[in-house]
């Protein structure tokens, strides 16, 4: 449904805020252009000295109030700002330029960041496309001191309430500068979920909306609006029932929440007594401490994607051996389920010359790249054994469609062995390893993959785009794209029951496991490891808890036979319905959860 009073985003912090709108435009001010006198120069780059070390006061403040207001990760956002004005290198040329070209400490300032701003928003480098919004940070900083503009944006609502904050592109300063008491929620034109901005805005509980397409043409300050930051979602001058309805579903949201605290640190375990192990999906290297905060027992999908995008060379064996050894100590005593890489389509490191092709998620990707250049794979594999010298990390193989992949996977594991046993390498001398289930193909083949490895893993986004022949990606048909569909959970059966039959664990780690309605059905099902996106780990203890298996299997027989995804979910909601308020539930599911990850699909 649509309305023309909606405006659309991404959630990036849940929670309703309803209040006045207040636009507020972190600009980057207006610079004159001014050429200096030779004479002049000393003093410029005393100007520019001056106010590099103002701004450096400033932000070591700001990074003080966000360690007491949020946290110690949160307060690390201010490091690479505080290091760019440290950076000798940086501050050498700005210096120079103002030297050399004779100019003003502010246009020399302005000219170094707009340069590196336009090399980080085009780099391929999907960390470094993060960071933009510190740039921007630093020079509004920088030229408000030079030009004498005060920073301090004054929210002063007339009314007195907590105003929601709308701005083109929210800093990580900017979110933390505001007075926790004077907003009620964010949200911009930038960003995105992994923004700096967005994670301090959930530490500090404040509901967010990024990436509004419409932009901020239509927002007037001190109009009435409702901002949910768990749909993405902004209604301009709600009606009175779109308020009652967004307080009601806050409150249900609120009850959730108090709820998913009380089980904090209680052990997975469903009323009748099933442990099931909850494990986190890992994007990024910047996640791994908060899964294990989010009470992940153990990584079940560390995706390595991050570590060849916008590089221009591969990351060497020791570079991957570090890190994997490093995630596989924080995670003592748990298994940490490294992929090789699931590069493909466009997901190429710089380096690598591929044809563009006409399907993309169709095409060269995953599996038959790494074994199309075996090298890629075998550097994984021997990063892999020296870092299992760590802790119990394991390899799992992406888009399997034949047996002969995982044979021929299998066979380099056992090659890379004996190398780095003749080589005198500290490593282990064996890699457990799992195949993806991810297609159709490997589904159906699931009893013979389950032979020769020793997990399976489902990848319900991918398994669900290739049975229903539906891109996970397209938002027009984000409505018909579900893994409630009947022919995906006849295949997720199949495949479970292939994993019981050959005696190993079968687990999901696509982002169906994370919604309840979705976990209830594979607990029904069978499964017993399900591994999701960390901050719906707490949202699947509870539900864990709440639910007996015995009532979910007989959901999951139910659905099996269904012939329709509405008969599905009526036969699961009329089952979960026994165990948990339906209505906490509903408030509980983001649309979309089960299209959408980082690195595909979007
Ligand atoms: C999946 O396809 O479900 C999966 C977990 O892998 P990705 O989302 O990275 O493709
Ligand atoms: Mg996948």
């Amino acid at each position: 449904m649509t309305n023309d009073r909606w405006l659309r985003g991404v959630g990036v912090s849940p929670g309703i805020a309803i209040g006045p709108a207040r636009l507020v435009l972190w600009e980057i001010p207006a610079v004159t252009r001014r050429v200096v006198t030779p004479d002049q120069v000393a003093g410029e780059v005393e100007r520019l000295r001056q106010a590099t070390a103002a701004v450096s006061e400033l932000l070591e403040d700001l990074r003080e109030r966000t360690l007491q207001r949020a946290g110690t990760e949160e307060a690390k956002i201010f490091d690479a700002q505080i290091m760019m004005l440290e950076d000798r290198d940086f501050m050498g040329e700005v210096e120079t330029l103002i030297q050399q070209n004779q100019l003003s400490a502010e246009r020399a300032f302005e000219f170094k960041t707009l340069e590196m701003r336009a090399l980080w928003a085009q780099s391929s480098s999907y960390k470094l496309r993060q960071r933009v919004a510190d740039i921007t940070g630093l020079q509004v900083r920088v030229l408000n001191q030079l030009v004498g503009r005060s920073e301090l944006v004054p929210l002063h609502d007339p009314t007195g309430r907590p105003a929601i904050v709308f701005t083109r592109e929210l800093t990580p300063g900017l979110t933390v500068q505001l007075e926790r008491e004077q907003v009620a929620g964010f949200a911009s034109v930038e960003g995105t979920r992994t923004a700096h901005a967005a994670i301090l805005a959930r530490s500090l509980g404040i509901p967010c909306v990024m990436g509004l397409v419409e932009g901020l043409q239509r927002i007037e300050d001190g109009m009435e609006v409702i901002l949910d930051g768990a749909h993405g979602l902004v209604v301009l001058e709600p009606k009175e029932e779109e308020v009652a309805e967004a307080r009601e579903w806050e409150g249900y949201r609120r009850a959730l929440g108090a709820e998913m605290e009380q089980v904090v640190g209680e052990p997975a375990v469903t009323m009748d007594g099933v442990a099931v192990s909850l494990r986190g999906n890992v994007d990024l290297p910047e996640e791994v401490e908060t899964t294990l905060h989010f009470g992940a027992e153990g990584v079940g999908l560390l995706r390595t994607e991050f570590m060849v995008l916008g590089r221009t060379e591969l990351p060497g064996e020791l570079e991957e051996a570090e890190f994997f050894g490093r995630v596989a100590k924080t995670f003592a005593g748990h298994p940490v389920v490294v992929r090789s890489y699931d590069v493909g389509g466009d997901k190429f490191p710089a380096s690598f010359q591929s044809p563009p092709e006409a399907n993309p998620f169709l095409g060269w990707r995953a599996i038959r790249v790494c074994l199309d250049h075996p090298e890629i794979l075998r550097t994984q594999v021997r990063a892999l054994l020296r870092a299992r010298t760590h802790g119990d990390v394991k390899l799992m193989l992406p888009m399997i469609s034949q047996v002969e992949e995982v044979e021929r996977a299998l066979e380099m594991v056992q090659e890379e062995v004996a190398a780095l046993k003749r080589e005198g390498v500290e490593a282990a001398d064996a890699l457990p390893v799992g195949a993806m289930i991810e297609t159709p193909a490997a589904a159906l083949l699931a009893p013979q993959i389950a032979e020769r490895v020793d997990f399976l893993s489902i990848g319900t986004n991918d398994l669900t785009q290739y049975t229903l022949a539906i891109d996970r990606g397209n938002a027009r048909l984000a409505g018909r794209f579900t893994p409630h569909h009947p022919a995906v959970i006849q295949l997720l059966k199949l495949v479970v029951e292939a994993g019981d039959a050959a005696g190993i664990e079968t687990s999901v780690c696509g982002e169906m496991a994370s919604d309840p309605l979705s976990a209830f059905l594979l607990l029904g099902l069978g499964f017993r490891v399900l591994s999701m996106s960390p901050p719906t780990l707490p949202l699947a203890r509870w539900l864990v808890r709440q639910v007996e298996v015995k009532g979910a299997r007989q959901a999951a027989q139910g659905a099996v036979h269904a012939a329709t995804t509405g008969e599905v979910n009526a036969i699961l909601e009329a089952r979960i319905g026994e165990y948990v308020d339906l209505n906490l539930l509903q408030a509980s599911r983001l649309p979309g959860v089960n299209a959408q990850t980082s690195f595909q699909g979007s």
